[in-house]
């Protein structure tokens, strides 16, 4: 069964923009998909119906295999990661990947493996008690990164993580999420506008077209070259 199922899903604005057409897709374990297209196509609009920050207009969606809470609604296990990486300034590392953690009410003393295991995965253990303006912004992405994966979450969401870093930070940063991703084995929809990314990371592309936004291909890809 999928994770998650999207059927004949719209998105009509009340100013009358048609963001999304009639999009169905099913999103299976472990996959790697990228969601690819110019601006405006819809994809940030996917994505935020898909964490449920935003009713869909017509069309379902569906967690078959999620918990369900007592009403009958699904309770995905979601995390999603923004351009943006949306630090709070004031506290440090260790507070900001803890965050997701302390709001389901978990204390930093039994959060602190956990904690420390997501900022190891994104390689910033020892910056754990630095604060945010002391680190690159290849860095904050990371943390932010680091945040997203402390829930181990079923999902992860990443709309356009990369785009504000240079091309380099950018690379290195794709390369260290596919390895992740090779050996945690994540389910990841990736918003992006770049082919290179695209191809690169996901074994699965969603290409989409604008006005309206809609599904144009849905390609299953293999590795253009052998990874380690
Ligand atoms: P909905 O129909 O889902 O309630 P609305 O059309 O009421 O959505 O708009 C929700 C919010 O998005 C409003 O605050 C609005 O100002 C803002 N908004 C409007 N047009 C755009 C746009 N083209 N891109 C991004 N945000 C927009
Ligand atoms: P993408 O992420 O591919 O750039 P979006 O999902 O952000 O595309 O937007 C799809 C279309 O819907 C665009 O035309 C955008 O201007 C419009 N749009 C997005 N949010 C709103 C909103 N709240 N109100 C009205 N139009 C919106």
């Amino acid at each position: 069964r999928p994770l998650v199922s999207l059927r004949g899903i719209s998105k009509v604005f009340s100013n009358g923009t048609t963001a999304l057409q009639n999009m169905s897709m099913d999103i299976r374990q472990g996959e790697f998909i990228s969601l690819l297209g110019p601006s405006g196509c819809g994809k940030s609009t996917v994505l935020r119906i898909i964490a449920g920050l935003g009713d869909p207009s017509s069309g379902t969606i569906e967690w078959p295999t999620s918990n369900h809470d007592a009403s009958g609604k699904a309770l995905p296990e979601i995390s999603f990661v923004f351009q943006e990486p949306t630090l709070m300034p004031w506290a440090t590392v260790f507070n900001n990947v803890w965050l997701p953690l302390r709001l389901k009410g978990i204390s930093k003393q039994a959060a602190r493996d956990r904690v420390l295991e997501a900022l190891e995965m994104v390689g910033l253990e020892k910056f754990a008690e630095a604060y945010p303006r002391e680190l690159s912004g290849g860095m904050k992405m990371r943390v932010s990164i680091a945040r997203a994966l402390v829930t181990r979450p079923k999902l992860l969401l990443m709309d356009e993580p990369f785009a504000a870093l240079d091309e380099i930070t950018r690379f290195k940063l794709n390369n260290d999420l596919l390895h992740l991703w090779e050996k945690f084995g994540w389910t990841v929809i990736f918003v992006t506008h770049s082919v290179f990314e695209s191809v690169y990371l996901s074994n699965r592309i969603v290409v989409m077209a604008a006005r309206p936004g809609r599904v144009v291909n849905d390609m299953a890809v293999d590795a253009p070259y052998p990874r380690d």
